[in-house]
């Protein structure tokens, strides 16, 4: 079996990738089990250097890796650069991990303890179509440096980029079997690793329904899940803020990849008194958003991924909806829909509901207890922006939102050297950040008798 694969500026399709079937995920499992136990059994020095060794990899091959994201995926050439760009410093980043991974040693009575940080195994990666090589990159990239094997389940649509990174893997000198990518379907080979004994943790990053159900099943075996899930992000203008700066920024805040963003600020909140002004600053802002063709370099959005989620965000735009005004977007072949403007009322679908297309909510508040209330009224919690000039409004918004990333005065969410995930339905666990690694370890405390002296806190247990 195969899946076709579409470009989405043209609507043509340009790839047939095969399908992996359960028996061989199950046999891709075994092979990743065995070439786990060497590559944990070397040496941290050589693990790293095998590491920056696939950052200088993917360096050298940025414009490839952009121009398959491009035709693949649809986005603009030069988003698809950083994206390959940012792997590269990902994998640049825990390549320093495998000889920092310290475990501890704590001061006891009667001999010596010590904590290890092992890894866990054979990890389950299973990523979603959005930005597929990046969001691969934050599990991969640390898991290998903790010393597992690594099983990647790219999105359908979007795996081009994925299995190119598992050859250059190889091409790099990482040990064969170590880093094996899966083309196929969620419900066969997605399950399979969720369910599979030997795959001892599971990232899953996708919608908040799909990580539900990875979460139940994982449950079944007891099995380590780090979740990235949905989001409804909150953009909160205050009328002291630099409303010039707020506004001229916001459509990169929520249109950046066509919206197809989990952090996406899909809900502008703009306290009432500067509400007209906010929304004249916003119009001429968002016609200005150069939608078009991926492989020009001026494009700062392409078309949406396929035409089945066309036509889901057009659902959240009928006939009728409260439309404020739109930007451009080609017509034609592709599936193309235009950074589009609604000021809905807070009880609308599309003001509450996750949309993944071009569609923001502006929405007014009163006052800050207001705002702070709208933007914590949503099953989600993942980003966020505050708009202020006031230090102290800011700490205590920032502190009361309830998300995992929140920025003031920018649109910024991911760096890979700070944490990055989200509260409620966003997920559970985080990724990024120098504590990433561990997340693919399992802790053992092992104490060490060398002496008659009782451990420091006897119990019944431990004094034998
Ligand atoms: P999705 O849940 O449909 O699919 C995600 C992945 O799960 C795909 O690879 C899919 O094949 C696989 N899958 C589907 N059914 C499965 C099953 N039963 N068992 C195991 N795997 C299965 O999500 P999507 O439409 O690809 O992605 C969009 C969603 O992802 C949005 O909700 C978005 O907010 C979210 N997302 C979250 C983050 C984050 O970091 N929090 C980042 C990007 C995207």
């Amino acid at each position: 079996m195969t899946t076709a694969l579409v470009n989405p500026a043209t609507g043509r399709t340009f790839a047939d990738v095969p399908s992996t079937s359960i028996e061989e995920t199950d046999e891709a499992v075994a092979r990743a089990l065995v070439a786990q136990r060497e590559w944990a059994r070397r040496a941290p020095a050589d693990r790293a250097a095998a590491l920056r060794s696939f950052a200088g990899a993917v360096d050298a091959a940025i414009e490839e890796l952009a121009g398959l994201e491009a035709t693949n995926s649809g986005h603009p050439i030069g988003q698809a650069r950083w994206e390959a760009g940012h792997v590269r410093d990902v994998l640049q980043y825990y390549a320093a991990a495998p000889e920092r991974l310290a475990g501890a040693q704590i001061p006891v009575a009667g001999g010596l303890d010590i904590t290890f940080h092992d890894p866990v195994g054979v990890v389950g990666v299973i990523t979603p179509w959005n930005f597929p090589m990046t969001i691969a990159s934050w599990a991969f990239a640390p898991a290998l440096a903790a010393g597992n094997a690594v099983v990647l389940k790219p999105a359908e649509w979007t795996p081009l980029t994925s299995l190119r990174l598992a050859a250059i893997a190889l091409e790099a000198g990482l040990p064969e079997h170590l880093f094996q990518v899966l083309p196929g379907l969620g419900p066969v080979v997605g399950e399979r690793l969720v369910t599979h004994p030997d795959v001892r943790k599971v990232v899953f990053t996708g919608s908040t329904a799909t990580g539900k159900r990875v979460m139940a099943l994982a449950a079944e075996q007891v099995k380590q899940v780090t979740l990235e899930l949905g989001g409804k992000s909150a953009n909160i203008v205050f009328a002291d803020s630099d409303l010039e700066r707020a506004a001229r920024t916001a459509p990169s805040g929520v249109f950046e990849n066509a919206g197809q963003d989990c952090c996406a600020r899909s809900r502008i909140l703009v306290e009432r008194s500067v509400l007209d002004r906010f929304l004249e600053l916003l119009e001429p802002a968002v016609a200005a958003v150069a939608v078009g063709d991926p492989l020009d370099e001026s494009t700062e959005m392409g078309p949406l991924v396929s035409r089945q989620h066309l036509s889901k965000v057009e659902g959240f735009v009928p006939a009728g909806a409260p439309v404020a005004f739109r930007g451009s977007a080609p017509s034609g072949d592709g599936f193309w829909f235009p950074p589009t403007v609604l000021l809905p009322s807070r009880t609308d679908r599309a003001f509450r509901e996750e949309i993944f297309g071009p569609v923001v909510s502006v929405v007014p508040f009163d006052d800050e207890a207001d705002a702070i209330g709208l933007a914590n009224d949503s099953p989600y919690g993942l980003s966020g922006s505050i708009w202020t000039r006031d230090l102290s409004r800011a700490v205590r918004v920032s502190r009361a939102v309830e998300s995992g990333n929140l920025s003031v005065n920018s649109h910024s969410s991911v760096r890979y050297s700070t944490p990055f995930g989200g509260f409620k339905h966003s997920g559970v666990g985080r990724e990024l950040g120098p504590d990433a690694p561990l997340a693919f370890t399992e802790t053992k405390n092992v104490f060490f008798a060398i002496d008659d002296a009782p451990p420091s806190t006897p119990s019944p247990s431990t004094t034998a």
